[in-house]
């Protein structure tokens, strides 16, 4: 998909904040540094779109970005900061859960994780989480240009295996260096609302 606008719509924390209109939504989430905005730039064709920064301390947000009018991508803020309190993670989950639970344009969740190693022990529980909902996952293995290709595969089945993934959701090698995935990120998507 060839994509000209962009907006970032609302940071929103309350339901009541979530945009009004109806339009398909997919939510990113990964572990912070994982990839995930040069995943969204890849795939809107941008260097750098508008970002609040989701540092720990700062106000954590759910950030609404409004694709060509079809789609929102909805940026869920990084998991796995270490130096994040018990009373922030909480908050975190808490806005996430509410998010996840309620949200009835929420189409599937993009999880991004990173081919090179393992996904986590929170990888391993945010797709846990996702599945007890009963919401579909594309996981999104990126950083696939820094492995050799003759890994890739031995990659995945790791990825898969770790993740003990339902055979029903996507997993898709991605790279934002090269673009690889790109398209097959894209079918994925739009398989979830066309
Ligand atoms: P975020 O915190 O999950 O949004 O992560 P970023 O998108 O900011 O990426 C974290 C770091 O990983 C940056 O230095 C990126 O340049 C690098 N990075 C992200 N994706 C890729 C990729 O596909 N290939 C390579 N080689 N580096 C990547």
């Amino acid at each position: 998909m060839k994509v000209n606008q962009v907006e970032l719509v609302i940071s929103a924390v309350r339901p009541e904040q979530y945009p009004g209109d109806i339009l398909p939504e997919f939510a990113l989430a990964g572990r912070s540094n994982v990839g995930k905005s040069s995943f969204i730039n890849k795939m809107i064709g941008r260097k750098s779109m508008a970002r609040i920064s989701s540092k720990p301390g700062k106000t954590q947000t759910l950030n609404f970005y409004k694709i060509e009018e079809t789609l929102y991508y909805v940026d869920v803020p990084g998991y796995g900061f270490a130096k994040v309190s018990k009373t922030e993670r909480e908050a975190w989950g808490k806005m996430i859960e509410t998010y996840i639970t309620s949200r009835e344009q929420l189409r599937a969740v993009i999880l991004i994780v990173d081919l090179r190693h393992a996904p986590t022990k929170d990888d391993v529980m945010m797709y846990d989480f996702l599945k007890h909902h009963g919401l579909p996952c594309i996981v999104i293995a990126t950083k696939a240009d820094k492995i050799p290709k003759g890994k890739w595969q031995k990659h995945l089945k790791v990825t898969k295996e770790t993740l003990n993934m339902d055979s029903e959701d996507d997993l898709i090698m991605f790279s934002s260096e090269t673009g690889l995935g790109k398209d097959k990120a894209w079918d994925a998507i739009k398989s979830y609302y066309k």
